[in-house]
């Protein structure tokens, strides 16, 4: 086998560390998310990076549920993340786990550590708890029962489990140090109570674990070699290891290594803010195709090998920075140029008769597919009299730079034949309605025998076959590339009112009428565009996905 070349600091400590011999040379990963809302493009990156490395060392992933918190947890959003991991084209196999399998393993190691008189009940509320840890120069107040027995704790640890303390009547803490430079080492907390049904485990219980105890010992039991998580919970390492301390029995350690969380501009990445913008109707809903969500993303047209791309250029560091959303356009534009069907879409269709063109011939021109892979091969679109160009494809009084049609003025129709405008029909109100040409038959395919050119190639579709679509535009859903750093403002307040543009009567050829949704085209000289789900073959609706080239780099 050749040697596995670290592609960042997290894999060079798993040489590392397998180099040191430890953990049997096992390497075991999991993605641990909190089924309170759906993912977005972070949790990508972290299902890239904990799938991808494991893989890289022949090692394993599991997909674990963090369902600590009952109040804000639903089965909804633990079917969508599964959805939404296999989708990126990872598989946890059977390793899928839940922390609420472990309440009652954790429910024990809490008892133990409170026979040890490492765990201790504490009734006073939060507001004397934070006030009474302190700052990180000043070391915290003991709570009156930090030394109370470990018979007294049991017993009233028993009785919060049996529901007998109302919620918020007291906490267990494990007795750490309160005068630790560390805040979360003075005397964290284990356990609160919540008088709230669990989407697991109904009413069974009504004390439900923190985060951090929860965590680790989850990892433990799950055999995890390297814990990867992100940059926040550095300063909670100490007590992570506390508590695996407490937990170790053998020569097997789970090791926790933070990387910076991916932030991208023009939205915002916090699952509280996702929620609010789809409770409170800004979007549509988690998958509205402008959510940064997965979902949202492949309802939009990204492909997993799309994300999976940008996970590998964005890179893995220590250093919290924004990535411009230009990458990730930059990768689904990289991604469905080698692969997306083209076809011809004309979005704001002015109507052009072709006056030397046989009334009722229907021709059929060859189109090719996929200029960059010629195995995808050559198409039939129709060809007849009346046909369809974009509005602004045409000028009437032409401005110096102005090459495409205009009075007098010849152009090639992509695949088909030069054309040249001869008049311009107008209504009563002076709009154009439509344009008079004639095609010169000799130019069939796209070129003229006698040699001579025209500066411009446009796309069309012709009456005969097309079909009548719905194009949604969109554009970047907040209007300041960093919605969610301004202090004063609310994130709302830089909510783009033009971020979804609807184009009800757009022509499209016939080649797509059984299209599929969430199928790939490249319309051409528009964009890559993708079907809709809401598509059907009464109403075709596409979702442009992305421009064909990188608009603010103009
Ligand atoms: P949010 O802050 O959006 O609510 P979270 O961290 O609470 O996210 P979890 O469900 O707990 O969400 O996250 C699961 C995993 O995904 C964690 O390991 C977390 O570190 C990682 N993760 C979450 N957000 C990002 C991000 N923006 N970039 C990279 N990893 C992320
Ligand atoms: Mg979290």
């Amino acid at each position: 086998m050749d040697p596995i070349v670290p592609k960042n600091f997290i894999q060079q400590q798993i040489v590392e560390d397998l180099a040191a011999g430890k953990n049997d040379k096992r390497v075991h990963t999991r993605f641990p998310p909190e089924p309170n809302g759906y993912l977005h493009i972070g949790h990508a990156k972290s299902i890239c990076l904990n799938f991808g490395t494991a893989k890289l060392f022949g090692g394993k992933t599991n997909l674990r549920f963090d369902d600590t918190n009952p109040a804000k947890e639903e089965t909804e959003y633990v079917d969508s993340i599964m959805e939404d991991v296999k989708w990126l084209g990872f598989d946890w196999e059977e390793r899928l786990y839940y922390a609420s399998d472990y309440f009652d393993q954790l429910y024990d190691f809490a008892v133990e550590l409170i026979k040890r008189g490492k765990a201790y009940i504490d009734f006073q509320n939060q507001e004397l708890i934070s006030e009474q840890r302190g700052t990180p120069t000043r070391p915290g107040t003991d709570s009156p029962t930090r030394n109370s027995s470990p018979e007294e704790n049991l017993r009233i640890f028993a009785d919060m489990k049996e529901g007998k303390y109302n919620e918020g009547a007291c906490v267990l803490r494990a007795k750490i140090d309160m005068a630790s430079p560390n805040m979360h080492m003075r005397d964290p907390l284990m356990y609160r109570i919540l008088k709230q049904p669990h989407h697991r485990t109904g009413d069974k219980w009504c004390i439900y674990p923190m985060y951090d105890y929860a965590h680790g010992q989850s990892d433990y039991w799950e055999g995890i070699t390297h814990s990867i998580c992100t940059l926040e919970f550095e300063v909670h390492r100490p007590l992570y290891d506390w508590f695996v301390d407490e937990l170790q029995d053998s020569d097997y350690r789970p090791r926790q290594i933070e990387f910076s969380r991916l932030n991208i501009t023009s939205t915002v990445m916090s699952k509280r803010k996702l929620l609010q913008l789809v409770k409170e109707g800004y979007v549509k809903d988690w998958d509205d195709p402008r959510m940064p969500t997965i979902c949202g993303l492949r309802r939009r047209g990204y492909t997993p090998e799309s994300v999976r791309n940008f996970a590998e250029l964005v890179g893995i560091t220590k250093v919290d920075g924004v990535t411009d959303v230009a990458l990730l356009e930059f990768c689904i534009r990289e991604d469905l140029n080698k692969r997306a069907q083209r076809v011809m879409c004309v979005t704001d269709p002015l109507k052009i008769i072709l006056t030397n063109f046989p009334d009722d011939k229907v021709e059929e021109v060859d189109a090719i597919n996929n200029p960059e892979d010629e195995s995808m091969g050559k198409r039939k679109v129709p060809f007849s009299k009346v046909i369809y160009i974009e509005r602004e494809d045409f000028m009437e009084e032409p401005t110096n730079k102005f090459y495409r049609l205009a009075p007098g003025k010849e152009v090639r129709l992509r695949y088909a034949y030069f054309i040249r405008c001869n008049d311009v029909i107008k209504d009563a109100a002076g709009n154009i309605t439509e344009l008079h040409c004639t095609y010169d038959p000799e130019t069939k395919g796209g070129n003229a025998p006698d040699g001579r050119k025209v500066k411009a190639t446009l796309h069309w579709v012709a009456s005969s076959g097309a079909l009548a679509c719905e194009v949604r535009q969109y554009d970047r859903l907040f209007t300041d590339p960093d919605p969610d750093g301004n202090k004063e403002k609310d994130f709302l307040e830089f909510l783009n009112p033009d971020s979804l543009k609807v184009i009800g009567d757009c022509l499209i050829e016939p080649f797509v009428a059984n299209a599929i949704p969430l199928t790939n085209y490249q319309f051409e000289r528009l964009g890559y565009f993708n079907v809709d789900p809401d598509s059907t073959t009464e109403k075709l609706v596409f979702n442009r996905t992305v421009s064909l080239k990188d608009n603010n780099k103009k």
